[in-house]
């Protein structure tokens, strides 16, 4: 913790928060089987297959996220990989988006080196993209694609000048071992990606994983501690989870170094601290938004 909060106040202001909203605009239905997710059409989740949503209506959503305080509107599609006419779409709510003077983000699946350029080309900043754990547990997590294919995608959106998000979850069942190797991969990227989501599993009923044990959170936020540690000047995200976490545990986690959170009631299906709660979180603890 030390070492953490020592490489973090090196690079980054400790009372600053990057605050991000994310918008599911296509949920459900996806054919993957990320045995975490309860968008997958595999499992029995209650989660409705729903159609792209239109453009109005993410702008709308974009435009409340900016009153709200949020710097980086994010955009996610339950999607293997984007069809090209999605993408079409996609582009004009990236290009929308950015208008309104918010930075811009999307999560789609895996991209082509030529999709990532078009998303470039409309102004997009940010793609997420996990590598969700470590390569030798991987398997056990997903298997509708590779560790490969996903390194393969980051390589594409690095190629393109976009910045690249990518991160993973805990608490699946892996080993500390596998926490290690998938950080690991992380900081042995090429580049640090600029944003490093650390989530804690969300455990959906119907998902492979709805039975697993509570994670202990002391371990969380030596986990995340170990991302600021390899990563200095990354910005480390708490994401999925956060509704769990006690106002301690995110306190301890601000502590070791994460200065990003997702912000809204909502992370795409799963539920998340209201926007008046962590407000009055950042009050208490002292802590202000990050400015873009
Ligand atoms: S995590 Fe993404 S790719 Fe995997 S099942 Fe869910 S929506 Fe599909």
């Amino acid at each position: 913790m030390f070492r953490a909060q020592t490489v973090h106040r090196a690079h980054f202001d400790p009372a600053e928060v990057q605050i991000s909203t994310l918008l599911s605009i296509k949920t459900g239905g996806c054919p993957e089987d990320c045995a975490y997710c309860p968008q997958s059409a595999r499992y029995d989740t209650g989660v409705r297959a729903e159609k792209l949503m239109a453009l109005d209506a993410v702008l709308a959503e974009a435009r409340a996220a900016k009153a709200a305080g949020a710097s980086r509107f994010c955009m996610g599609a339950a999607w293997r990989e984007p069809k090209d006419r999605d993408l079409d779409a996609v582009c004009a709510m990236v290009e929308g988006v950015k208008s309104l003077g918010l930075e811009t983000c999307a999560t789609l699946g895996m991209l082509g080196a030529d999709q990532a350029r078009r998303l470039k080309g409309s102004g997009l900043d940010y793609y997420n993209h996990n590598l969700d754990t470590s390569p030798e547990f991987y398997g056990d997590i997903i298997t509708t694609r590779t560790y490969d294919d996903r390194l393969q995608t980051l390589a594409h959106v690095r190629d393109a000048g976009i910045h690249v998000c990518c991160g993973g979850i805990v608490g699946m069942g892996e080993t500390r071992e596998d926490r290690v190797g998938m950080i690991a991969t992380l900081a042995n990227l090429p580049q640090h990606p600029e944003s490093v989501p650390i989530n804690m599993l969300v455990r959906v009923a119907g998902t492979p994983l709805a039975d697993e044990p509570k994670f202990d959170p002391l371990e969380f936020v030596r986990t995340v501690a170990i991302a600021r540690i390899t990563m200095p000047r990354s910005v480390v995200r708490l994401s999925a989870g956060r509704e769990d976490m006690s106002e301690e545990t995110q306190a301890l986690c601000f502590l070791a170094g994460a200065n990003s959170i997702f912000y809204g009631p909502k992370l795409l299906t799963t539920p998340n601290p209201g926007r008046d709660r962590d407000r009055e979180l950042m009050v208490r603890l002292g802590m202000v938004p990050m400015e873009p």
